[in-house]
């Protein structure tokens, strides 16, 4: 069954998962980095999530893409990250007495939840996060920007050989030698 959701749900309740499971697709995910600073989604967050109960444990599978626009540490200037990450989780209830998972040898990641509702947009949340790197680079090799003259080495030269006689290392050589 497909259900294609133009509203994001932020929850799925666990009982309205059937057996053959159940496939979300959402065509964006609203206001789902609000709070992130330098970091604005400049496109529709899409988002599919396909989810199958084993007993009370849940397997989900979901995929997310977006364009997001950063400021690059180095230049300062605005640029866009294109994201996609596909990810797998078991989500294991957490039952009152249960506290350690056995978090088994396959290379999925299990989480808890609270048995009634699995939170999605968390999930797509740290999802995107995770892609985006600590060091904002709008490419590799970003010159950044001249301390001396504030001039974007990525698109013109530094202007500080010219305007050395007003630098502030002159200024402080002339100040030291009077
Ligand atoms: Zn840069
Ligand atoms: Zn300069």
């Amino acid at each position: 069954m497909i259900k294609d959701l133009r509203g994001f749900r932020n929850s799925v309740r666990v009982e309205d998962i059937s057996e053959e499971g159940l496939r979300l697709v959402f065509e964006d995910i609203p206001g789902l980095l609000f709070d992130v600073d330098d970091c604005k989604i400049q496109s529709p967050v899409r988002g599919e999530v396909f989810l199958y109960r084993v007993d009370k444990d849940v397997h989900l599978k979901g995929e997310v893409r977006v364009l997001i626009g950063l400021k690059c540490h180095r230049c300062l200037e605005e640029y866009i990250q294109e994201v996609y990450t596909a990810f797998s989780y078991i989500l294991v209830p957490n039952l009152s007495g249960k506290e350690e998972i056995d978090f088994g040898t396959e290379d999925i990641e299990v989480l808890l939840y609270d048995g009634v509702e699995i939170q999605l947009r968390e999930m797509f949340r740290e999802q995107i996060l995770l892609q985006i790197p600590m060091r904002h680079l709008c490419k590799e090799d970003c010159k950044g920007i001249c301390p001396g003259c504030g001039a974007n080495l990525n698109k013109e030269e530094c202007h500080c050989h010219k305007e050395s006689l007003t630098s502030p290392f002159n200024v402080l050589k002339r100040l030291l030698t009077n």
